[in-house]
């Protein structure tokens, strides 16, 4: 690892969630980092997730993209920098030459920081003359952009993490809070706490951990939340809970909002029966949202990746603007987004319809602008390929060559199995990234190293409009280069002037002062104003303190923060007026069939991030759910055959994946839960993206990630089983395999379809062991088709192999702790040949709480034998659940099952 020369704490901006957590970052001299929450950054005041706390373990070099790379006909052939650029900007420029500035595209991220966003997006729009930039933020949040565009005038976020608090009811729509963004959940329980009167109301289909602490979950079905809220808004007109002055006033749209909300859900009764839920629940909700003027209603991935996601947010969006319930503190409708710097790119103008600055690319008074202020050649004047649209164009052959920077559209698309044709068949594929080989790297034909988190300096913007610096704390690794600094190297030899920054100090200070441009009312006004931090000096913008934006000089000099918008009732449309939308309900385009009769519903887990690329090399983010998973109903379990615990392949129209079937994620009948996160590099066959279907909503082009029509069956196998190894093992003759990061060793899940004659020789060649004085201890019952053998260097158990025709086989938390040993003992030794520890305690269980490596078995064993009653009695205990929170929901669901099963065990 490359690590600066001074070992002070470096105040820097969490990699993952849009909840952008501030950071303290110390390298230090062991060549590890030492992380702790930023006190100062108001986002966490201190606080961290697992996720958070886990990224020092993320920044070693393993499987780092050191060098550009070419591809020849006989593999990758590392080459300089200006070969690689130059091979770009020749082959962009034929192909651009020949068949016009459309045949070219970028395909960017959430995780690039504004500076390179900025300047990805200006070389498209203003020197390529294409709209063709789109983002993996299109797949998270473009249908909250939409619908705030349509309600407001631009895409403004009306409130501040502080509203949470100040609320005197919380709405969750479509959002495991606890696990996707658990400083806010944390944020929103501590307020619950000094003021319990204050409620909690999840709206979700499962009953993910973050219903553990709610008031009220309402357990709709996938894709009737227009029904829901089209009901609320016909209930709150019907029972007077109005504002008229603020409706006539300040709105447009009322009359045919309510209108089209009464077509088909002025009668709570058919809306719960739509919705799949209870009328009394549905009636408790309504009457407390009309109580509660103090609402916040905030939405993510449920409400976004719908194929009616814009309609969704817009209903939402309606039943506050009825009741005048926004731009006060504590009430608004909120998105959060999911990705670190998903805002950040809204604010240049990083998606395929927008231009930089929340100007528009239709309207050409904001080209007009946008290219004065650039000075560029050119502008494109119509929308781009948005991500899905994208890759069936390459696929076509209409787009030539792609540019994919920071993200892995291989794995996290719908319908990704296409992604592979359309790389497959594309001319050129240029891949910036941090690792070599990851599912999309695979398909580059010119590979760029781009710096990582902890070696790239810019600003990032989290949900509540919050810029935050994240400042490098380690050297550049190999030859890797800011991406904006690549980008910025391949404008300038395509000719274009306009790219001389003098670091990402230059490129922040343009982004400031655009935003500032023209931007006064009566000119080409809009909200979206960071003007205030034009001119900073380099030491200014280095030390810069979060800030939130609108942020504009007064007339003193002094900067000017707008922490909530709205409150003086003024809207971006011409007009200065909100608009209530009329949103007809509509259901998912692909209904189940008697073909495909489950509906896939896709998600994070706690511990991961995305395709795992980072996340998937710490061992302690690995502890807590090691496998992809088919969550189920067991009834629907038994109807399709398959048994918790063992695998089964889930097969859609568009492809499949074969993952473990498992219970007891709240999941309602006819629906399964996959999570996102599993690759072509960490399991054989556990990309889900293949699965989902590519529909997308026609407003936003956000896909439909919650709802696939799919079916599970049996995925055969003879046998099961698990190796832990200190060296890599090659896995290529297996049916089935997941990779797990262990510390100071990989563990692979496996399950195979052929027949073992000779245990022995099979588990040494397979594991690589061909001294035949090995220490190897091994046990086979043939007939039970039972096996387990344990290699031993220097007393250190080196690799051990389990296998049998059932899933009953030995902890896999005990066997991890043998390899923190450097000598094992006797009892060791016996415990595994006997496939289980023969000292008490020794098997903590499948981890629980990831900060402190808490299992599940040493929390069963201290409730019951100390009485505890409480999630706080249990952390005074064990600490489990005492630093980041995110453990709380399931340590109070272990505590309630541990409880009943004594009481029952003592009757
Ligand atoms: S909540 Fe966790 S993942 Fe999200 S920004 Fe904070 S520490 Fe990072």
């Amino acid at each position: 690892m490359n690590l600066s020369t001074d070992h002070l704490a470096v105040r820097t901006t969490c990699a993952y969630c849009g909840v952008g957590c501030g950071v303290q970052a110390t390298p230090l001299a062991d060549g590890t980092v030492a992380i702790a929450g930023d006190k100062q950054h108001p986002a966490n005041k201190g606080r961290l997730c697992v996720k958070g706390s886990a990224l020092g373990e993320t920044v070693g070099l393993e499987g780092r993209l050191l060098y550009p790379q070419v591809r020849e006909a006989d593999g990758l052939r590392r080459v300089s920098w200006e070969d690689a650029l130059d091979k770009v900007a020749t082959d962009w420029r034929a192909i651009i030459d020949e068949h016009g500035p459309d045949a070219v595209a970028l395909y960017v991220s959430g995780q690039l920081l504004t500076e390179d966003y900025y300047v990805a997006n200006k070389l498209m729009k203003g020197y390529i003359g294409s709209a063709n930039i789109d983002t993996n933020s299109r797949l998270c949040m473009s249908s909250a952009v939409a619908g705030y565009k349509r309600a407001f005038g631009e895409d403004l976020v009306p409130v501040c993490y502080d509203d949470l608090e100040l609320a005197d009811m919380v709405v969750l729509v479509g959002s495991n809070t606890a696990w996707c963004h658990p400083i806010l959940f944390q944020r929103i329980l501590k307020a619950k706490e000094a003021r319990p009167e204050m409620k909690l109301v999840v709206i979700d289909p499962r009953r993910t951990a973050t219903c553990e602490l709610a008031d009220l979950h309402l357990p709709v079905k996938a894709g009737t939340d227009v029904w829901l809220f089209n009901g609320l808004l016909s209930y709150l007109s019907r029972i007077g809970a109005v504002d008229p002055g603020f409706i006539e006033q300040h709105t447009n749209g009322f009359d045919k909002a309510l209108a089209t909300a009464d077509v088909d859900c002025s009668d709570p009764a058919v809306v719960a029966k739509i919705c799949r839920i209870e009328l009394p629940v549905l009636l408790e909700f309504y009457e407390l949202f009309a109580a509660t003027r103090k609402t916040i209603t905030a939405y993510s991935m449920g409400v976004n990746q719908s194929s009616a996601g814009t309609d969704k947010a817009n209903a939402i969006i309606n039943c506050h603007l009825i009741g005048g319930r926004i731009g006060q503190p504590g009430m608004g409708p909120f998105s959060i987004t999911g990705q670190p710097n998903a805002m950040g790119g809204r604010e240049v103008g990083g998606l395929a319809n927008m231009l930089a600055a929340h100007m528009d690319l239709e309207r050409a008074e904001h080209r007009d602008v946008v290219q004065t202020f650039w000075d560029s050649p050119v502008m494109a004047d119509k929308g781009g390929l948005k991500a899905v649209d994208l890759f069936k164009a390459i696929e076509d052959g209409k787009v030539k060559s792609v540019w994919i920077i920071a993200t892995n559209p291989v794995v996290s698309l719908p319908d990704a199995d296409q992604a592979r044709r359309a790389l497959d068949k594309c001319e050129l594929v240029i891949s910036s990234d941090i690792m070599q080989n990851t599912d999309t790297t695979a398909y580059a034909d010119v590979l760029l190293p781009a710096l990582g988190w902890g070696e790239k300096d810019g600003t990032v913007t989290n949900s509540e409009r919050r810029i935050s610096r994240q400042r490098a704390f380690l050297s550049a690794p190999g030859e890797a280069l800011p991406d904006w600094k690549i980008l910025s190297l391949f404008a300038q030899r395509m000719g274009y002037s306009g790219f001389d920054f003098c670091g990402q100090h230059g490129v922040f200070d343009e982004h400031a002062r655009l935003s500032g441009f023209r931007n006064a009312v009566g000119d080409v006004s809009r909200a979206f104003d960071m003007s205030g931090l034009a001119g900073l000096k380099q030491r200014e913008y280095d030390d810069l303190e979060p800030i939130q934006w609108p942020v504009r000089r007064d007339a003193g000099g002094k900067l000017a923060v707008e922490e909530r918008l709205f409150g003086d009732n003024i809207y971006a449309h011409a007009d200065g007026k909100a608009r209530f939308i009329a949103t007809a309900p509509r259901a998912p385009l692909h209904a189940v069939s008697e073909d495909y009769p489950l509906s896939l519903n896709t998600g994070r887990v706690r511990d991961q991030w995305h395709t795992m690329t980072r996340t998937g090399k710490s061992a302690t983010l690995a502890d807590h759910i090691a496998e992809s998973f088919i969550d189920m109903h067991p009834q629907d379990a038994l109807l399709s055959g398959v048994k918790e615990g063992e695998l089964a392949r889930i097969t859609s129209e568009w492809g499949a994946m074969v993952a473990r079937v498992q219970h007891g994620g709240g999941i309602p009948r006819g629906s399964v839960f996959v999570p996102i996160h599993w690759n072509g590099q960490s399991a054989s066959d556990a990309r889900v993206g293949a699965v989902v279907n590519p529909v997308v909503d026609p407003v936003s082009g956000e896909p439909e990630f919650k709802h696939t029509p799919v079916r599970v069956e049996q995925f055969r196998v003879n046998w099961h089983g698990f190796i832990l190894s200190r060296d890599e093992v090659n896995l290529e003759r297996i049916a089935h395999w997941t990779r797990i990061q262990g510390r100071a060793f990989a563990r692979y899940e496996l399950a195979g379809r052929n027949t073992i004659q000779d245990y022995t020789g099979w588990a040494r060649e397979l594991l690589g062991v061909e001294d035949p004085d090995a220490d190897w201890l091994e046990y086979e019952d043939r007939t039970a088709g039972v096996y387990r053998a344990v290699h031993v260097v220097d007393d250190r158990i080196a690799q051990c192999i389990f296998l049998s025709p059932r899933q009953d086989m030995p902890s896999r938390a005990w066997l991890a702790s043998l390899f923190a040993k450097d000598l094992l003992s006797e009892a060791d030794r016996v415990g595994l040949l006997v496939g289980m520890p023969v000292e008490k305690g020794a098997d903590t269980g499948p981890t629980v709480c990831s900060c402190f490596g808490v299992g599940r078995n040493t929390i069963c064993n201290a409730i019951v034998e100390k009485d505890l009653k409480t999630v706080p009695e249990v952390t005074a205990c064990l600490k489990a659940g005492g630093n980041c929170g995110s453990c709380v929901p399931e340590i109070k669901k272990i505590l309630v099952q541990t409880r009943v099963e004594a009481a029952e065990a003592r009757l």
